[in-house]
């Protein structure tokens, strides 16, 4: 067992920045010590001077697909520290990448739920029993992810005017939600469209990924999600890159990814939990491929840009996307806590492009290679 001390550093804990300055010791076995900083000579085998410099939760991006190690050595290097996947095919591609020594920490949806005729299962990889007929074909679907020890169930919505019968209907949504939290699973839904949203919405889907280009989520949606304890992983960086890759505009009365934007103002206004994820990808079909765990830090930056604080954006790659996924051992940097850290360069509560100063990365306790 390694002890590695970082000194005189300023520590964002998960909620928000300390006051003062801070020792903190740490081994594979976790987070030793928070204490203010002394003259004491501090015993440990590693020591790393903080000064100038602060230490964060791991960042934890909750929408990625990825299938190589190097692949989650890029996450790593970017100072993410667990990265949930929302869809690769097969799962076990996802699942051999799991518990790697210094590497990030893995989550999986495996295969995503769609309607007959999908995107997932005619263009992409996935198998067609994937594909869920109807409502009473639901418990058979949560059964095959619950048989591959699937974290949590991932539904694709989409807009029944736009795709027709492609689209999964409202009961068969709400049958999937049901099945899933019968066996104590979250149901986690991709929308990219307000029709999408509503159907997510009445179902009462646990999260909403993506947000729509075609309008905005109004306070009204956002009001409805907040009464149904509805979640959000907006993935702007994915919505801003695909709105460029089809030639929508950035402002304006139609279509476009000021619509994005201002989802995630009015989701936030709403009081609603934001997690960071990025939809981070290599998936031939898709329209735009956020870069593997850089895009995490365009996500903070767009986050930021549609008004979060810079504290609320470094919350949502942290403490709330830790809660959204019931990982309570991570996402703060407080004693007992997995020792899964990030020191900066710079106070990123103040500029928050200063995460992108990556000084050294830790997961569990082993450093970043
Ligand atoms: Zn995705």
């Amino acid at each position: 067992m390694t002890t590695t001390t970082i000194t005189t550093v300023r520590v964002f804990d998960g909620a928000a920045m300390l006051e003062g300055s801070f020792d903190v010791t740490f081994t594979e076995q976790g987070i030793r010590a928070v204490t203010a900083t002394t003259e004491e000579p501090i015993g440990s085998d590693t020591i790393i001077d903080g000064t100038g410099k602060t230490l964060l939760p791991g960042l934890i991006d909750t929408h990625v697909h990825f299938d190589s190690y190097a692949d989650l050595g890029e996450f790593t290097r970017w100072g993410l520290t667990t990265v949930l996947d929302m869809g690769t095919h097969p799962k076990s591609l996802v699942d051999r990448m799991r518990d790697q020594t210094g590497l990030s920490d893995v989550r999986s949806s495996g295969s995503p739920a769609s309607g007959p005729g999908s995107n997932q299962t005619t263009k992409g990889s996935f198998a067609l029993s994937t594909v869920v007929s109807g409502p009473d074909d639901a418990p058979r679907f949560v059964a095959d992810r619950v048989a591959e020890e699937s974290d949590y169930i991932k539904i694709i919505i989409e807009d029944p005017a736009r795709v027709g019968d492609v689209a999964l209907g409202g009961d068969t949504i709400a049958a999937i939600v049901q099945a899933a939290h019968t066996v104590g699973l979250q149901a986690i839904a991709h929308a990219s469209s307000t029709a999408a949203f509503h159907l997510g919405i009445d179902a009462g889907v646990d999260i909403l990924t993506h947000v729509p280009l075609n309008g905005p989520i109004t306070s009204e949606m956002a009001a409805s999600m907040a009464v149904g304890n509805i979640r959000a992983i907006p993935t702007l960086i994915m919505m801003k890159g695909t709105a460029s890759a089809v030639g929508l505009p950035d402002s304006g009365d139609g279509p476009g990814y000021h619509n994005a934007s201002a989802s995630v103002t009015a989701m936030a206004a709403a009081g609603l939990m934001i997690a960071v994820g990025t939809d981070a990808n290599n998936a031939p079909f898709v329209p735009f491929r956020p870069a593997l765990g850089e895009s995490m830090h365009d996500e903070l930056q767009l986050l930021v840009d549609a008004g979060l604080s810079p504290t609320e954006a470094l919350r949502s790659a942290t403490s709330t996307a830790a809660a959204l996924f019931g990982l309570d051992d991570r996402g703060s940097v407080r004693e007992g806590s997995r020792a899964d850290l990030l020191l900066v360069t710079g106070d990123p509560t103040a500029d928050i492009t200063a995460t992108r100063n990556i000084d050294h990365v830790w997961t569990a306790g082993i450093p970043a290679s």
